[in-house]
């Protein structure tokens, strides 16, 4: 009978789904999404997990409840590490516990660690001890593992040409016409801006209104670490790299015409590197800067008003005051 693996839709399924999903495949095993995220998914989330948990992971929690039943393992991999001399987030580390603790009735957990921070020779380490699961073939795993890497590649590659991993993993139509007038960067984690729900479909509303946007996934690495490696301190939090370093690259550009920060509550992350990035843009460029914050209380309406008026006030700057500050 075909073995099926539950992988829940949040935190970085948006980054690393192809790859799971193909080494999966590869082993013969079948891959099982939980629904895409809505109110219910969410509550369900908040019901069960702890109140310190930042919304994403209380998120993850409500895409596990959606999956339990339709699986016979979940795929739960405790994150520490995805790259040398660096740490993901602490939440990750012990998701795999949070979900047993705060969830009954579920399916067995594969929660093999993933610690990079040393050697990204551990990657291969962690694939083989998840493909053990399902067979001893070695020969079987190595194949899956080469398929795997070469999905990731390919994933990412279409990314940074400007594709939103949406567009790739979900085959979601983005309509995009814009009409040259604006282009506004948008930062935030992968799970806050790509999770249509949680986002209040973000993208998608710039798109309507003829905006161009970019997001850290489109920049290389090689970009974001030329511009980290200049902060005084190393940021080894893998996250707040990425989101540091996109800002500071954009600073350099002359095609971003405002920044639109998403930040997810009770996240400690977004909390230091959302303030550095304000400080920056504001001491340093008369970019106009919005931090929005997504809580599980956050009504569409109010969000919409504040979008609105953001980008009137920039479209009214670029018309009116040659985008020098009104504050002089
Ligand atoms: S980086 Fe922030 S939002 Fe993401 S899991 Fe960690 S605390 Fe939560």
């Amino acid at each position: 009978m075909e073995v099926r693996v539950g992988i829940p839709r949040a935190l970085v399924y948006y980054e690393y789904y192809p790859m799971w999903k193909a080494f999966f495949e590869e082993l013969g095993v079948r891959v099982v999404l939980s629904d895409k995220t809505t109110k219910p998914i969410l509550n369900d989330g908040i019901n069960c997990s702890v109140d310190e948990a930042c919304l994403p992971v209380k998120l993850f929690h409500g895409h596990v409840v959606n999956l339990k039943d339709k699986v016979d393992y979940l795929f739960i991999p405790r994150l520490k590490s995805v790259a040398k001399g660096e740490y993901i987030c602490p939440k990750f580390c012990g998701l795999p516990e949070m979900i047993k603790y705060s969830i009954k009735g579920l399916p067995p957990i594969i929660d093999t660690e993933v610690n990079l921070r040393k050697t990204r020779s551990q990657l291969a380490h962690a694939f083989k001890e998840v493909g053990q699961v399902f067979t001893n073939n070695r020969k079987e795993i190595s194949k899956a593992y080469e398929k795997a890497l070469h999905e990731h590649d390919t994933f990412i590659q279409e990314v940074r040409k400007g594709k939103y991993p949406t567009e790739i993993i979900e085959g979601q139509k983005m309509l995009r016409k814009h009409n040259g007038d604006l282009c506004i960067a948008l930062i935030g984690h992968v799970y806050n801006i790509y999770d249509r729900h949680m986002s209040m479909d973000i993208i998608a509303k710039l798109h309507q209104e003829g905006i161009k946007v970019i997001t850290p996934e489109f920049l290389s690495d090689d970009v974001i670490q030329h511009k980290t490696d200049l902060l005084p301190k190393k940021m080894f939090w893998t996250f707040g790299e990425r989101l540091m370093g996109a800002v500071l690259h954009l600073l350099d550009r002359k095609d971003i015409d405002g920044i639109i920060y998403l930040m997810s509550f009770g996240c400690g992350i977004d909390a230091l590197v959302s303030d550095l990035c304000e400080r920056k843009v504001r001491r340093e460029t008369n970019i106009p800067f919005s931090l929005l914050t997504l809580d599980e209380h956050s009504g569409e309406a109010g969000f919409n008003t504040r979008l609105e008026a953001f980008i009137d006030m920039i479209r009214w700057r670029k018309r009116n005051e040659s985008n020098i500050s009104a504050h002089g």
